[in-house]
């Protein structure tokens, strides 16, 4: 974590009080951090470190915009950030984390890293399912896909997964060949 030195906190040499800071997430950090959700960003933090002689409260409030791949089509999409996070510290004979947002750090060490916080509190942000506005989606890639969705779904004959088609166009599987136990069916009927 060399590289992220400039995300450690002394918080044992603080005087009590009010302690702010100012922190720019951008393209290298995320590169960097090597978090799976996000590689690409700027997202503007400012913390505030109050500390009193028991404990530290950290609010930090980010601000700013990723890249992520949407889910439809797999080109990177902006993702807004803004968001408001507070974390605890209190000082133990070792590191651990208590709850979500409560950390113990050894005391003889006194400092905190927060480049993974920030990159978690960024990554929080992000809705399970994120896709372009309608109409914004890659159109061939998004064709693409959905043929190759299609085309599984015929081969497997299974329905119901959670493969997302784009708004007005066709759906997979429909159309064309009849369902063969309809025909026999039919057959039946005929005969009657
Ligand atoms: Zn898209």
């Amino acid at each position: 974590m060399g590289r992220f030195s400039a995300y450690k906190l002394p918080l044992k040499s603080m005087s009590i009080g009010t302690h702010e800071f100012e922190y720019v997430l951008d393209n290298e950090f995320f590169k960097n951090i090597e978090g799976e959700d996000v590689q690409k960003g700027k997202v503007k933090v400012h913390l505030t470190v109050k500390r009193t002689p028991a404990s530290f409260e950290l609010n930090f409030d980010l601000e700013g915009v990723v890249q992520i791949p949407c889910d439809r089509c797999l080109d990177d999409m902006d993702h807004e950030v803004n968001t408001h996070e507070t974390l605890y510290v209190k000082f133990g004979s070792e590191y651990s984390e208590e709850s979500d947002n409560v950390v113990i750090i050894p005391e003889n060490d006194g400092e905190l890293n927060i480049a993974w916080f920030l990159y978690e509190f960024v990554a929080l942000t992000i809705p399970l399912k994120h896709v372009h506005p309608a109409g914004k989606c890659n159109k061939s890639m998004s064709a693409k896909l959905r043929k190759h969705a299609a085309r599984s779904l015929d081969d497997e004959g299974e329905e119901g997964d959670e493969t997302v088609y784009d708004d007005e166009d066709e759906v997979p599987g429909e159309g064309g060949e009849t369902d063969p136990r309809w025909d026999e069916l039919k057959k039946i009927i005929d005969n009657n």
